[in-house]
């Protein structure tokens, strides 16, 4: 049987890119968005944005921290459409926690080359507010061992992989992003995500759509998932 195409069945995976309500990184460009034109004063509506290559929900490209690393850009689209996703329930993680492979290592049988890992906090319900900016956040090591699990694409709920101004300092970006890897950052929604994984006898399916933004270190995405039948 294919999978539903069903509208209902895609879970936007997706912050709103609203300026009233956004967590912006320490240091990073403020979100802008107003009316260029107007339909009363022009006769058509374009609006103005100004926004940070880390924006809301977005990818980490290899170029974030490497120099000489891909770009967004030259990510190939294939390996960022449809990838069999893995939900990780992470909830009972403190803030300013710390997430060790001992939390992962039950699911390291379903990491595999091409899946796309996803670690779900439940942080995104902290999305542009102060408790936003302390969350649990990724082991060095622990990031090692997914990658050489096979796992390119790790996704989160949070700010960062990486706990802002920590002692690690910027590791778990370096790790990944280093071994050729991507980092998807402020995810939400991933309890609706998780949800669906427990359903019998389906896959879920995940996507992350970055702009093609010639050079540039990473990109807003539009990230989704859907379940796929398995029988
Ligand atoms: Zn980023």
């Amino acid at each position: 049987m294919m999978s539903s195409s069903s509208e209902s069945s895609v879970i936007d995976l997706t912050h709103p890119l609203d300026p009233s309500k956004v967590t912006i990184y320490p240091g990073d460009p403020q979100l802008i968005c107003r009316p260029a034109a107007t339909i009363p004063q022009d006769g058509y509506s374009v609006h103005s944005l100004s926004i940070g290559t880390h924006t809301g929900t977005h990818i980490d490209a290899p170029s974030h921290f490497i120099v000489n690393g891909a770009s967004i850009d030259q990510i190939p689209l294939g390996a960022l459409i449809a990838c069999p996703a893995i939900v990780i329930d992470l909830t009972y993680k403190e803030a300013g926690s710390k997430i060790v492979w001992d939390d992962l290592a039950k699911y390291s049988s379903k990491m595999k080359e091409g899946t796309m890992l996803l670690l779900y906090t439940g942080w995104s319900t902290h999305w542009g507010t102060n408790a936003y900016m302390k969350y649990p956040y990724l082991d060095r090591n622990a990031a090692e061992k997914i990658l050489a699990a096979g796992v390119k694409i790790v996704g989160l709920d949070t700010l960062s992989p990486d706990e802002i101004d920590g002692p690690e300092g910027y590791g778990v970006h370096e790790t990944i992003l280093g071994a050729g890897g991507l980092i998807v950052e402020n995810l939400t929604n991933l309890n609706a995500l998780l949800e669906l994984e427990e359903e019998n006898g389906t896959e879920l399916l995940t996507s992350v759509v970055p702009l093609s933004l010639t050079g540039c270190d990473g990109s807003p995405v539009r990230a989704f998932g859907w379940k796929c039948a398995t029988v």
